[in-house]
């Protein structure tokens, strides 16, 4: 499929029709493997802002807000349906514009938007209110109402998949959404929406508005008819969000960064470890909020652990994601690439070594090869901050102890994995790594029935699960006078 010339130009989605902005400004959405202009994406401004949350209110308070919640499951499943015919279509936009491998999108992110559609279809009508027998003087009961407009602020990582971890509870709440995908990869999001379309959701149910985040998000954060803002993204523009929502205090949900430790221990299956450690890091290209990023080894198999993550991270097939064989693509973009080689500079300069990778792959598109560096200290730079790449800091420990110090001594609370065949060890650090999600003798798995988030850096709040139904919920008390 050519889809170049399909794509060329791509207008925003508001009110069920794709539209030029008013400002007619737009910019160009690159292929990351190749450095080439993908499209000319629209650039939503202000005015674009105001009125696509004027048709997801007047959705909200028409068509949508009076359908049966059945029905509206219903339509989400007729989505997934459409995903599914789309989904060749979906997955080699998705990789051309954010170069991801294709085999990795229709492995992992193609499922699991589809998961994410039927879990929260089939909630849509059991999202119940509960009677509470306070008085006998009075019927009392709650009841779970959409919290309105939610405003759908998503990173580049993971376009489609995140896309839905936010759509799919609030369609199923009831809510409508206006939906701001990250500037970089703004293509399969556009898609969508169009095929919300196609399923036949109402118009204004959801709207996508491509645009960069200081204009078209930060808009949709400050507008005073948005009641949710459910952000994906760095801690920095996190805390942003944060301020700006207090202008009518809508809620706010943060998923941010993370530098998640794995920790291996000398009695567990180390070579099994060490493939998971492989994959925690390098998969998506080191580009995961949850990404394995710091590797904590025992003194005693440090040695063994270095070698045999260098190894593999030789041994993967780095390349143009459009290939099957393909296990890493490129950076998402030139910036995201500079920063990635910023910091293995910053590692080499403070005097950790390089044992595989630590450069630039080839000199078109923006990859840089799978890096592994052991002798790292627990103060340096690249094992405290976020890399968002693929660069795996290999860090020595002596004992549990020590372990838990290196791996709750940074500002992020996202996920943790521990690797050891002792069940003592595994219930303290279970109950002492502070993690959102902790992974014992595995890394990386999540699903949708489980709740995802963490604390501190890494945000508040709970995406997924039940607990995505209180973020885009409001309770309401019913309080009927029975007399006695
Ligand atoms: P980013 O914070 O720069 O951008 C994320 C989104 O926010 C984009 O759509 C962007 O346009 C928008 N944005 C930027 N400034 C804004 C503003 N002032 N107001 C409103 N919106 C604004 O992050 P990024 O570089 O796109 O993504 C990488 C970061 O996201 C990493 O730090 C990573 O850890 C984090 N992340 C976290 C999770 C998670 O689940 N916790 C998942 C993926 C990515």
């Amino acid at each position: 499929m050519n889809l170049h010339s399909t794509i060329a130009t791509q207008n925003l989605l508001i009110d069920g029709v794709r539209v030029a902005p008013r400002s007619d400004r737009y910019f160009d959405t690159l292929n990351p493997a190749t450095g080439e202009v993908l499209a000319h994406v629209a650039e939503a401004g202000p005015e674009d802002i105001d009125i696509a949350v004027a048709s997801a209110r007047a959705a909200l308070d028409g068509d949508w807000g009076n359908m049966r919640p059945a029905d509206r499951g219903y339509l989400m499943l007729k989505l997934a349906d459409r995903i599914r015919e789309a989904q060749d279509e979906l997955i080699e936009l998705e990789s051309l514009d954010s170069g991801k491998p294709v085999s990795a999108i229709r492995r992992q992110d193609l499922p699991a938007v589809l998961d994410t559609l039927t879990y929260y279809a089939g909630m849509a009508d059991k999202i119940n209110g509960t009677v509470v027998p306070a008085r006998p003087d009075a019927l009392t009961y709650t009841v779970r109402e959409p919290i309105g407009v939610v405003g759908a602020i998503i990173p580049w990582n993971f376009p489609l998949m995140i896309g839905m971890w936010k759509i799919a509870p609030a369609l199923a709440c009831g809510c409508t959404v206006v939906l701001k995908p990250a500037e970089i990869t703004p293509l399969t999001a556009l898609r969508i929406g169009e095929l919300a379309i196609e399923a036949g959701f109402p118009i204004g149910v959801l709207n996508v508005v491509p645009g960069f985040g200081k204009v078209a998000g930060q808009a949709l954060v400050d507008h005073p008819d948005v009641d949710k803002v459910s952000f994906t993204g760095s801690p920095v523009v996190g805390r942003q969000i944060l301020r700006s929502a207090a202008g009518n205090l809508k809620r706010v949900t943060l998923e941010l960064g993370g530098k998640s430790a794995n920790i291996i221990f000398p009695d567990a299956d180390v070579d099994a470890a060490v493939r998971a450690a492989g994959s925690g890091i390098f998969f998506n290209t080191g580009q995961v909020c949850s990404a394995g990023s710091r590797i904590l080894a025992h003194e005693a198999i440090y040695d063994e652990v270095v070698e045999k993550l260098a190894a593999r991270a030789k041994s993967m097939r780095v390349g143009n994601p459009t290939e099957a064989s393909t296990s890493m693509g490129p950076l998402v973009s030139e910036v995201q690439m500079k920063r990635v080689l910023d910091y293995i500079d910053i590692g080499i300069k403070e005097g950790a070594s390089v044992v595989a990778g630590g450069e630039r792959v080839g000199d078109t598109g923006y990859f840089v090869a799978p890096t592994v560096f052991a002798g790292v200290e627990h103060d340096m730079r690249i094992s405290q901050e976020e890399i968002f790449g693929p660069v795996a800091t290999v860090i020595k420990f002596r004992d549990d102890d020590d372990a838990l110090r290196i791996a709750n001594g940074t500002v992020y609370s996202l996920a943790a994995g521990v690797w050891t065949a002792d069940i003592n060890r595994v219930h303290r650090f279970t109950r002492k790594l502070k993690a959102g999600t902790v992974w014992v003798n595995t890394y990386g798995p999540t699903d949708i029935r489980l709740p995802w988030g963490g604390a501190r850096d890494s945000g508040f709040g709970r995406e997924h699960g039940e607990a995505a139904i209180d973020n885009f919920t409001e309770p309401k008390v019913v309080w009927v006078n029975t007399g006695r």
